[in-house]
Order: C-alpha cells, then structure tokens, then sequence
C-alpha cells in the first residue's frame, strides 16, 4: 500500500525508533508518546485492522502480542504492567489504517476510555 505510513515505516523510506524487527513484524515508539512507554508493533504486511485478519494471517497476532509482552517486560513495565491496546475502524479510535498493537505503560492509566 503506497500511502500508508505504517507501510512505509516497515519499508525503511520513513524512519522510526524500532524497537525490533524480523521478517514478519517490527515494533517502533510511537511518534506522539501517551505514557513514558508507548510502542506500536505492525505486521510488515498491510492488513487494515483486525477485523480483516484472515486465515492465511494464522499465528500473526500471537507472534505480535508476545513480542509485545517480551518488549513490555525490556522496557521496564514488568512490575508496573501495561495496556496492550488494538484501535480499531471509527468507533475504535483508529487513526492508522495499518493493523498495530499499542503498548503503554510507566504510568498508570484511566479506564475506562472516554
Ligand atoms: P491509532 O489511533 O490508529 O490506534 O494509532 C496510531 C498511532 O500511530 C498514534 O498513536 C500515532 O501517534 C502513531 N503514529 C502516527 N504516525 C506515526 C509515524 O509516522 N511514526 C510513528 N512512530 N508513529 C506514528
Ligand atoms: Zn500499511
């Protein structure tokens, strides 16, 4: 997908502070940070959001939510823990059309959302 900029974060043409990387996921900071920590992990493949998930995408968010556990921990959130958060579409608050996971800890967080 030529203008998604998750797309193109995965791609290397727009930068990002990552965090990690493989074939299949990456996981970056997340450019306009709502807690101390605040990452996102993407599959290097464009799927809109969850919903869209298919059956060929077996195994993926697995992979992404237990990377995001082992960065969470890394980054400092074992003891104080974390939210792992999935936007999705409008009533979702989605701001990117790129499925992403976001982790936000080091501070504790209101719920629920408004
Ligand atoms: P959403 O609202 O779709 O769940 O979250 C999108 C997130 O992507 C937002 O937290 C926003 O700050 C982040 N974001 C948007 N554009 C960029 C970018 O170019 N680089 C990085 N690192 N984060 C971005
Ligand atoms: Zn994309």
């Amino acid at each position: 997908m030529n203008d998604c900029i998750f797309c193109k974060i995965a791609a290397g043409t727009i930068p990002a502070r990552k965090l990690f990387e493989d074939e299949a996921i990456l996981a970056f900071h997340d450019a306009t940070p709502q807690a101390p920590v605040h990452f996102l992990l993407i599959p290097r493949k464009h799927i809109p959001n969850i919903l869209e998930l298919g059956p060929e995408d077996e195994g993926l968010l697995e992979r992404l939510l237990n990377k995001a556990r082992e960065l969470a921990v890394e980054q400092g959130c074992g003891e104080g823990g974390a939210r792992f958060v999935i936007n999705c579409k409008a009533d979702g608050g989605q701001s990117v059309d790129h499925l992403h996971v976001h982790v936000l800890g080091g501070r504790a967080l209101g719920w629920p959302p408004g």
